[in-house]
């Protein structure tokens, strides 16, 4: 059991016979300080406490925070290997279920060669576990095919500000910093439900006067509180964001000096958007062109505006023009770089930020290092003791490994703390490909959907059994603790990989003991990439309240503020976007002719494997629902609490009606944290975005009938 300091006021929290043990929430990329409460008689968890001193949430938590340590003993843990017998599951040993992934990995790669294989990580893992995820998938396994589920998260953000700024950190500035922005221009983020404690921020920016201009289809809790809400058709966020910035540029909101001395492209740029005026921005958007022009103005004079955005405008097939774009405006006002000012997505998962920097991507290796740079394929083949030409090449992203399981090329494939079976799109072919999978190993704590898939499942540790590091949504690397022993025969994810490693004869890569060794090889993997982990320390990430990144050195203080001087880029300036206006992957037509946008509600999380199983959340959001306005309801004798089928060129479905005025009239809105024949990524359109692969959950054409 590891103890943690425990600071000045955290003793009036503490509960008689019971430990206190500080660590994060395990959902979101806010990653919420907590105490969690441990019995010390039945060494069981019993409930949590806010952590007042975490100096990004100061004690508050949301739904989920205050719940998630109901999942830690939850009844329905996975607490044996389990391995299916004539369609059943049926307890097994380690030693038998490692037996069988040996059997069946050397048989795979010996009949079809090393490809075979392939891994499909997560990021709600450490960084010390999302680090082994690249080197188990190229060194022990010697596949090229290895990605994750950030791919469906933040690979659109992750594209975007690399093409524009060089680097991806999902946050150019500290959190605390909020409070003193002048105005916040947010697009396709429901703050307040997808990281509800974020908002305190904003409310005291807000209580100095600070302006709020939301970009959303949907009349969202953070819109209701907006300035200015631009209620814009899905898949428009390129036209509205190129509109902004002609405006900007005509209204001359520009800076000029700082566009002039750190920026390349503004003369492209002006020329492109040049036609996007106020009307023809009104046309396409479907925004009143006086909404268009007052959000420009109240942005263009804020001495000091931050720009975010979150999955609403990342997960298009123009994912990574619209992260460009909307980056553009805070470029030409001079914002990124200086106090209180910048550019933020809110990162998904709790490692959403960390968990996309150390190669569990298929064309990444640590450090945020490419792996088609050969240089890059030197040095981290140099830290892992390997021979560089033993280094696979670059794989596929997430949706597309299922394309290669459908041509055969795949095989086998081992799944680490990732429900793609209600996460992916177009899930009817995600289906189709874990039943022609020859042998699937799942490593899961609840029985998800994807693990019922499973040959071999393997039960892990969760993320209060062991310990590590993760990097919140500011770029911030922070400490998770082990608040107790595992559950039953659980291990942890790193345990695994080694285990799986020993059975294919490369053990000696992963002679690891505990989760610092592993931090300690990581950081040299890191050393001199974007992503430069290698000054922080697990002590002074305890002395400092976490450590940002880069940080090169254990004299470095960190970089709370990015790109102060310069950008990652090579001659350091920042790449204004050129972007050739193109439609989204599906428009609405005579035969589908509705939008369909899918998102989250605050009481669910992701594929909702621990918050369906959460009892208090489930009160509060037992089932999907498909949300419209009245006045389209009535077109279709459709009534609050009734049932609709939605039908789009993949799939249908039906669910229950709920109407509402805070959406457009022309789009259905349905939250996705459910399987099987709950889930809305039956309907959702794989059209992948050119750079970053992200598929197109929030737009697609949908037709509905009465059910
Ligand atoms: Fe904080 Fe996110 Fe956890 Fe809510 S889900 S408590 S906002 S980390």
């Amino acid at each position: 059991m590891t103890d943690y300091l425990v600071k000045e006021g955290v003793q009036n929290l503490q509960h008689e016979g019971e430990k206190l043990i500080s660590t994060h929430c395990c959902y979101c990329g806010m990653q919420c300080g907590m105490h969690i409460r441990l019995d010390e008689k039945t060494n069981k968890v019993v409930g949590v406490e806010p952590r007042y001193d975490w100096p990004v949430t100061l004690g508050k938590l949301c739904p989920k925070g205050v719940t998630a340590y109901q999942t830690i003993d939850h009844d329905e843990r996975i607490t044996k290997p389990l391995i299916k017998k004539n369609g059943q599951f049926v307890e097994a040993t380690w030693e038998d279920a490692l037996d069988l992934i040996e059997k069946n990995f050397k048989k795979l790669q010996k009949e079809h060669g090393k490809d075979a294989l392939s891994v499909f990580g997560g990021v709600s893992m450490t960084n010390e576990k999302c680090y082994l995820v690249g080197k188990y998938a190229r060194a022990v396994l010697g596949t090229r095919y290895v990605d994750y589920n950030g791919r469906f998260c933040m690979s659109s953000a992750a594209g975007g500000f690399m093409q524009t700024l060089g680097t991806d950190r999902g946050s150019t500035l500290p959190w605390p910093e909020l409070e003193h922005t002048d105005c916040f221009f947010m697009a396709g983020s429901n703050t307040a439900e997808c990281h509800p404690t974020s908002i305190q921020w904003l409310w005291k920016a807000r209580d100095k006067g600070a302006k709020m201009i939301v970009a959303d289809p949907r009349e969202t809790p953070t819109a209701r509180i907006a300035d200015v809400h631009l209620d814009l058709r899905p898949g428009t966020d390129d036209t509205l964001a190129s509109g902004m910035l002609h405006l900007l540029i005509k209204e001359g909101y520009v800076d000029e000096a700082y566009v002039n001395e750190r920026c390349n492209n503004y003369e492209e740029l002006k020329q492109a958007v040049e036609g996007f005026t106020p009307e023809f921005t009104s046309k396409i958007t479907g925004i009143a062109v006086e909404k268009i022009v007052k959000a420009a103005h109240i942005f263009g004079r804020s001495p000091r505006s931050v720009v975010m955005f979150a999955r609403g405008i990342e997960q298009q097939s123009k994912g990574v023009d619209n992260v460009r774009l909307y980056t553009s405006m805070a470029l030409l006002r001079g914002q990124i770089g200086k106090f209180a000012s910048g550019v933020a997505t809110f990162t998904g998962q709790a490692n959403g930020q960390g968990g996309r920097e150390h190669g569990q991507k298929a064309d990444a290796l640590p450090g945020y290092r490419k792996i088609s740079d050969p240089e890059a394929v030197k040095y981290v083949s140099s830290v892992w003791g390997i021979d560089p030409a033993d280094m696979p090449k670059e794989g596929v992203s997430a949706y597309e490994m299922f394309d290669e399981i459908e041509e055969g090329r795949i095989r086998g494939m081992h799944v680490m703390c990732s429900n793609p079976a209600v996460s992916a799109p177009n899930l009817q072919h995600i289906w189709n490909g874990f039943n022609k999978l020859d042998f699937l190993v799942v490593s899961d704590f609840f029985m998800s959907e994807t693990a019922e898939f499973a040959d071999v499942i393997l039960p892990v540790t969760s993320w209060a059994e062991d310990e590590g590091t993760t990097t919140n949504l500011e770029g911030r690397v922070i400490r998770i603790r082990k608040v107790k022993d595992p559950i039953g025969e659980s291990k942890t994810d790193w345990q695994i990989m080694k285990a799986v490693a020993e059975r294919m004869d490369k053990g000696h890569l992963f002679n690891y003991n505990n989760p610092r060794e592993i931090f300690d090889e990581f950081r040299l993997a890191s050393k001199g990439g974007k992503a430069d982990y290698y000054g922080i320390t697990y002590e002074r990430i305890d002395q400092e309240d976490g450590v940002f990144w880069p940080c090169p050195s254990e004299d470095h203080p960190g970089t709370p503020t990015m790109f102060k001087q310069k950008f990652g880029t090579p001659d350091g300036k920042a790449i204004l976007p050129i972007v050739n206006y193109r439609d989204s992957g599906e428009v609405p037509d005579e035969e589908y002719p509705l939008y369909l946008t899918t998102g989250r509600v605050v009481f669910h999380f992701l594929s909702g494997s621990q918050t369906r199983r959460t009892e208090f959340l489930m009160q509060q959001c037992p089932v999907p629902y498909a949300e419209m306005h009245p006045a389209l309801a009535s077109q279709y004798g459709l009534v609050n609490g009734g049932k609709v089928k939605l039908m789009t060129r993949r799939s249908e479905m039906e669910l229950e009606v709920r109407l509402t005025k805070a959406i457009r009239e022309d789009t259905v809105f349905v939250p996705y944290h459910w399987g099987k024949e709950l889930a809305v990524n039956v309907l959702t359109n794989p059209a992948l975005d050119p750079v970053s692969r992200m598929p197109e959950f929030k737009v697609c054409s949908v037709k509905m009938k009465k059910a």
